[in-house]
């Protein structure tokens, strides 16, 4: 799942930052509601988390002029704005759920999930992937080979997903670093092998068809056959 997090104040952005990659979550990440409208406006995210008072307009502006222009994804407000009419204001002007700074981290964690969930109906199309006999489901963040459930760390289970949504495509090292690890990481580390290493030895370990393939000095991709 990716999420797109707009938030000026740095140090609470990095911190989300990590927070939610270390849930598991794909996310991109704006500091201002200009950049904001562009990425989300790519129409690939499954949620957004949108803080209000932004440094070029106010978020309830930017939640709106998203809306306008079609897109859909439930959006959580994370505000320092406490009184119960700037919450209701919030929630009637687009948002789908409100929280206030400071915030824990658990809550803000469960109420994404929340979002996620409920939205979950109408993502009907994105919140399931299948390659072969290996389907994922995205809410649930559980990955089946036949009938058999796969224990994955997150990292496994958003690698796997890249693999998936870019089926029968090679994905390089470079790409898989860039989109699973979103935090930098030196080029020349060994992370993805050994996680590829690892998800093979789960995903591909019992069965005479393996789908996950090495494309010798390029990458890996993940295909039937
Ligand atoms: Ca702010």
């Amino acid at each position: 799942m990716r999420l797109l997090l707009v938030e000026d104040d740095a140090s609470i952005l990095q911190f989300l930052r990590r927070a939610l990659s270390e849930a598991g979550y794909q996310v991109d990440t704006a500091n201002t509601a200009k950049a904001a409208e562009g990425l989300a406006l790519e129409g690939i995210h499954d949620a957004f988390i949108v803080d209000l008072g932004l440094p070029d307009l106010d978020g309830l502006e930017l939640i709106a002029r998203c809306r306008a222009q079609g897109s859909s994804a439930p959006v959580l407000i994370l505000s320092a704005r406490r009184s119960v009419d700037e919450r209701v204001k919030g929630l009637e002007q687009g948002g789908d759920d409100y929280l206030t700074k400071p915030f824990a981290l658990a809550e803000l964690l469960a109420r994404i999930r929340n979002l996620l969930r409920r939205s979950a109906p109408v993502l009907q199309e994105s919140v399931r992937l299948q390659a072969a006999d290996l389907r994922l489901d995205l809410v649930r963040r559980e990955a089946r080979r036949g009938d058999h459930l796969l224990q994955l760390s997150p990292q496994e289970f958003s690698l796997l997903e890249y693999l998936c949504r870019n089926e029968g495509r090679v994905v390089t090292r470079t790409m898989i670093l860039d989109h699973v690890w979103r935090m930098r990481i030196d080029p020349a580390t060994n992370v993805v092998d050994v996680h590829i290493y690892r998800l093979r030895n789960k995903v591909d370990c019992d069965t005479s068809h393996p789908l996950i393939h090495t494309i010798r000095g390029v990458g890996y991709v993940l295909k039937s056959a």
